[in-house]
């Protein structure tokens, strides 16, 4: 089959990350998509969420959705996140699969500088979505990765989980950002200052 991995750190998950999925699946023709939180180590958390607590915002995105899936194995593997080990298991466990790794405009110019990006780029291919603020031009990055990056047309969304964060704790509406699921649980768990 052919596995989109849509990674994130999703504090929370919103509409940007579900768009971005959905327009990598329906351009590239995917099988899955793989929903994918990162471990972030304890001390790097900050006024945000737990890993738990990410998961299960994520899943309740998601539920509805019979080609999107949860992976938990960064939170498994925990520590540090690195891309490449995190794809090194992946192929391991799932040598029949073919995975495409979802990711916006900001992450794409960030490319040249992920951790073992050449032994990466060789095995993987990356699908790039657009998303305001940041340019997606594919010719500045070198030779050899132009062609590991195909493209997927999405709405564009002006949309992070920062903004959020903020809007949130300023009693501010966040409606129709991110799904209605993953707000009744962040107001239930009194989550980014929200109020129960
Ligand atoms: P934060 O503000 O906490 O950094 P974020 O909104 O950037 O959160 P991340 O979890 O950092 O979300 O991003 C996960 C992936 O989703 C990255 O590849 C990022 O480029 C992509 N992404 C996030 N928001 C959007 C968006 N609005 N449009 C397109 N891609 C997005
Ligand atoms: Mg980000």
């Amino acid at each position: 089959m052919k596995i989109g991995i849509m990674g994130g750190t999703f504090d929370p998950i919103h509409m940007g990350h579900l768009l971005a999925a959905e327009a990598a699946r329906d351009s590239h023709a995917l099988d899955e998509i793989w929903f994918m939180p990162s471990h972030v180590p304890p001390h790097k958390r900050g006024a945000g969420a737990s890993g738990q607590q990410r998961l299960d915002m994520t899943e309740a995105a998601i539920q509805d959705v019979q080609q999107y899936e949860m992976l938990d194995i960064e939170m498994e593997l925990g520590g540090v996140s690195y891309t490449i080990d995190t794809m090194k298991e992946l192929w391991n466990r799932y040598p029949e699969h073919d995975f495409y790794f979802i990711i916006g405009a900001d992450m794409v110019n960030y490319l040249p500088k992920w951790e073992q990006i050449e032994e990466l780029a060789a095995r993987l291919t990356f699908i790039g979505v657009g998303r305001p603020g940041f340019q997606l031009h594919l010719d500045d990055l070198p030779d050899e990765l132009q062609d590991k990056v195909l493209l997927a047309e999405m709405p564009l969304v002006d949309i992070s989980s920062t903004a959020i964060r903020k809007r949130l704790a300023k009693g501010q509406s966040v409606r129709f950002m991110i799904p209605v699921a993953v707000h009744e649980y962040i107001v239930r768990s009194g989550l980014y200052g929200t109020k129960p």
